[in-house]
């Protein structure tokens, strides 16, 4: 690899790694080349192996990890027409100039653990000019901010899974690099899964940086009552610089923005004055920029144009590993029998889960009762009604056949043609995350398996649904339907 020679801009072999970009172009679905392959670019080559060069260490990981190398490999090896090999760098970048804003200073997130104060917003918010050496004991959002950083919402307290893993990754990866690589960030999801925890760990790591950079915090409906202030005050002025002025802006909640249009051009303008300077811009959405409803073409575009990241519905073990952690924070320590009960029941959003859990707390303290199964189970039944019972396996199995289209004798057959197994796995992960029985149940009822084949399963269907969105989608209806034939309790 030493010896490869830099490939000379606008040589053959560019043409032909542009073909390769394009090959890959063809076969991927939705934002995966733009975010992953669209900014790649040829540094070396020889006979057998090519060096790219990557925007971020995020992205190397990204496709070395993920399933996207042999993809890479092998567009590369039709477009250059020999076999290659692929080896990726991290492009050196060019030094932030001094005074392009302080966000702009690159350092590694800080580690986890660092993050324990809340930010106040009391007293002075001022700011100490770059250039002079008052130390600031720690960083504080702009006294403007609408909100205050919840201690609670960190990185370290935030649970990773398949279903937010790449929001939460886009996340460090802003931290890391803020108003550089993905510009603007745009996570959403469904409501009560995370997006507003995601934002402020960005911005518990962001100011507790030095020096710390302007941060506005603001949900959508606050940005829109101060332009309409603004507005009616002759302030327009005003509100335009204040914000103008900022090194990061956090807006939570932007679809708020729909069927406002002439808040939409502001905020049009508030973010390419934002954007061209390199300053970062964080969103957060209950659906994906282009469903939105009427927001302007041209923001929809700049929404797009940054990081779209997406966090679905928590698949059953990461529901688990998140309650476990919220009754450890509250100093519960859940026995597994009660965090699974839970986990099994909410499925949806977390926040009810939080609140069930906080029920659960509060209730065992009040009646000094300790936390079973039995007790949970009780609590649980008065919240959220009675569940009517579980869902028998073989609703589930008949679920998964008539999506897939397999017979049910074979997925409790030991055959093993490819759809089969694919149908008996998938059947054996729902089974994992809508009933309560052992892998060695779950085993016995899908071919007479036993339980280290399920956790394969489980394993293998996980890792697809991480990374296919239309596996995910697949999963979460098989599931949606299969819990609607619970039998009776
Ligand atoms: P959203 O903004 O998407 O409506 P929030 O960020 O307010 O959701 O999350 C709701 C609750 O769920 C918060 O208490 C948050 O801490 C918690 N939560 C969501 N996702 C996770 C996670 N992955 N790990 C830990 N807690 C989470
Ligand atoms: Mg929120």
């Amino acid at each position: 690899m030493e010896s490869q020679e830099q490939v000379a801009p606008a040589s053959p072999d560019h043409t032909r790694f542009t073909h390769c970009l394009e090959l890959i172009k063809q076969r991927t679905k939705g934002p995966v080349f733009e975010t992953w392959f669209q900014k790649l670019e040829l540094i070396s080559l020889d006979e057998t192996a090519i060096r790219i060069g990557t925007l971020n260490q995020f992205v190397k990981q990204w496709i070395e990890e993920g399933e996207l190398l042999p993809l890479l490999e092998k567009a590369a090896s039709e477009a250059f027409g020999r076999p290659l090999k692929a080896a990726l760098v991290v492009k050196p970048r060019p030094q932030a100039s001094p005074d392009s804003g302080t966000a702009s200073v690159a350092s590694a997130p800080s580690a986890a653990g660092t993050v324990t104060t809340t930010t106040s917003l009391a007293s002075d918010g001022s700011r100490t000019p770059t250039g002079t050496t008052t130390p600031r004991p720690r960083g504080r959002l702009e006294p403007d901010s609408i909100v205050q950083l919840k201690d609670e919402y960190a990185f370290e307290n935030y649970v990773v899974g398949p279903s937010n893993r790449f929001a939460h990754a886009a996340a460090l990866a802003v931290v890391k690099n803020p108003g550089r690589d993905y510009n603007p960030l745009f996570i959403h999801s469904n409501v009560g899964l995370g997006k507003t925890h995601l934002l402020q760990a960005i911005c518990h790591e962001l100011v507790a940086r030095e020096p710390h950079p302007r941060i506005l915090y603001l949900s959508c409906e606050e940005f829109v009552n101060r332009f309409v202030t603004a507005l009616s005050n002759h302030a327009l002025e005003t509100f335009r610089s204040k914000h103008r002025s900022m090194d990061v802006l956090v807006i939570d909640d932007i679809h708020f923005l729909a069927d406002k249009r002439q808040i939409q051009e502001e905020f049009f303008h508030t973010f390419n004055a934002l954007y061209n300077a390199q300053k970062q811009i964080i969103l957060s959405s209950d659906s994906h920029p282009s469903e939105i409803p009427t927001l302007e073409e041209r923001l929809v575009s700049r929404f797009n144009s940054g990081l779209v990241a997406k966090i679905e519905p928590p698949p059953f073990e990461t529901r688990a590993a998140i309650i476990k952690k919220k009754a450890l924070s509250r100093g519960c320590d859940l026995s597994d029998d009660v965090v699974q009960l839970l986990a099994q029941r909410i499925d949806s959003n977390i926040r009810e889960i939080e609140g069930a859990l906080n029920r659960l707390i509060g209730t065992a303290s009040l009646t000094n009762t300790r936390i079973d199964r039995e007790f949970a189970s009780q609590v649980l039944r008065d919240l959220l009604g009675d569940d009517g019972g579980a869902v028998p396996l073989h609703e589930i199995a008949d679920v998964v056949c008539g999506k897939l289209r397999v017979k049910l004798t074979d997925i409790q057959s030991k055959r093993r043609t490819k759809k089969v197994a694919f149908a008996r796995h998938i059947a054996m992960f729902v089974a994992r995350n809508v009933t309560e029985h052992t892998l060695a149940e779950i085993g016995s009822h899908f071919g007479g398996k036993d339980h280290t084949t399920v956790l394969y399963a489980i394993e293998k269907i996980g890792g697809e649904a991480e990374r296919n969105p239309e596996t995910r989608a697949l999963i979460e209806e098989i599931q949606r339907e299969a819990r609607g034939r619970r039998g009776p309790r």
